[in-house]
């Protein structure tokens, strides 16, 4: 069952989105060589917290963490711990936050210092690809025209698109329908609607396309350890232009002051 939102519902839900990219960029403050990644789930859920919401993941199907950071091979799901993030990695920040009965859902890989020049371009590619995607999240299109078009955008590049992670409908839910698969053929699937809220997010592979979840139920990393990017945001279906409600602005600023 698709909800179509509401004006009011879609206001609820980009105030939301943005407390996550604003949380996202006090982790830009301090994503640094040697912290840990609890000390980063721990910083987020403070801010989340003083701000009026709570944490969108911690407890969701007994996710125990407020961020899922996931390092360099690991795709998603990665558990915050005591690993330190270090010179040459990427790292996957995925934030969800509640607030006022609605949920936001962004995702953003940062880059820590000189990273291999073909792992930066993974990641460039992968945050120019979103942006490819959420070009086609317009009315008349179908939820097929988004993921070919990401994966028409990566494959030419070199690079595999996740099959076993998609992106999904969001609002009073975390997950609502339609799914958003990253891949697809062009004017097939849900017809897209004025008022549909999707969560793009594509989850975009250096090597090849599969992947394993590890022991611990979550952890998503690449079947031959090369790294993985990912970049989300939440958007509105409108006609002719889709309307991003996220936005990595200010993480952007932060990772620009800090050079
Ligand atoms: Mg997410
Ligand atoms: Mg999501």
């Amino acid at each position: 069952m698709i909800h179509l939102k509401s004006e009011e519902e879609i206001e609820l839900i980009r105030q939301s989105s943005l407390l996550v990219g604003k949380t996202l960029a006090e982790v830009a403050k301090i994503i640094s060589p040697g912290v840990t990644t609890k000390a980063i789930d721990q910083r987020a859920e403070e801010f989340i917290r003083d701000n009026g919401a709570i944490p969108g993941f911690k407890g969701y199907n007994g996710f125990p963490y407020a961020l899922c950071i996931s390092i360099n091979e690991v795709v998603v799901h990665g558990f915050p711990g005591m690993q330190e993030v270090k010179e040459g990695d990427i790292v996957s920040v995925d934030c969800g936050v509640l607030m006022n009965g609605f949920y936001g859902d962004s995702a953003f890989t940062f880059v820590i210092g000189d990273v291999d020049p073909t792992v930066q371009a993974l990641v460039e590619a992968t945050r120019e690809s979103l942006n490819v995607g959420i070009e086609q999240a317009v009315v008349g299109n179908r939820i097929g025209d988004i993921g070919f078009a990401i994966q028409q955008f990566v494959e030419l590049r070199g690079y595999s698109v996740v099959r076993d992670l998609v992106g999904h409908g969001l609002g009073r839910n975390l997950h609502e329908s339609p799914e958003v698969p990253n891949y697809g053929r062009r004017g097939i699937g849900h017809r897209l609607q004025s008022g549909l809220v999707l969560a793009i997010e594509p989850m975009i592979n250096l090597g090849g396309k599969a992947v394993i979840q590890e022991r611990d139920g979550w952890t998503i990393r690449t079947a031959d350890r090369k790294p993985s990017a990912h970049f989300e945001h939440d958007v509105v279906v409108r006609h002719g232009k889709a309307e991003v409600l996220s936005t990595f602005e200010f993480i952007d600023e932060v990772l620009k002051s800090r050079n």
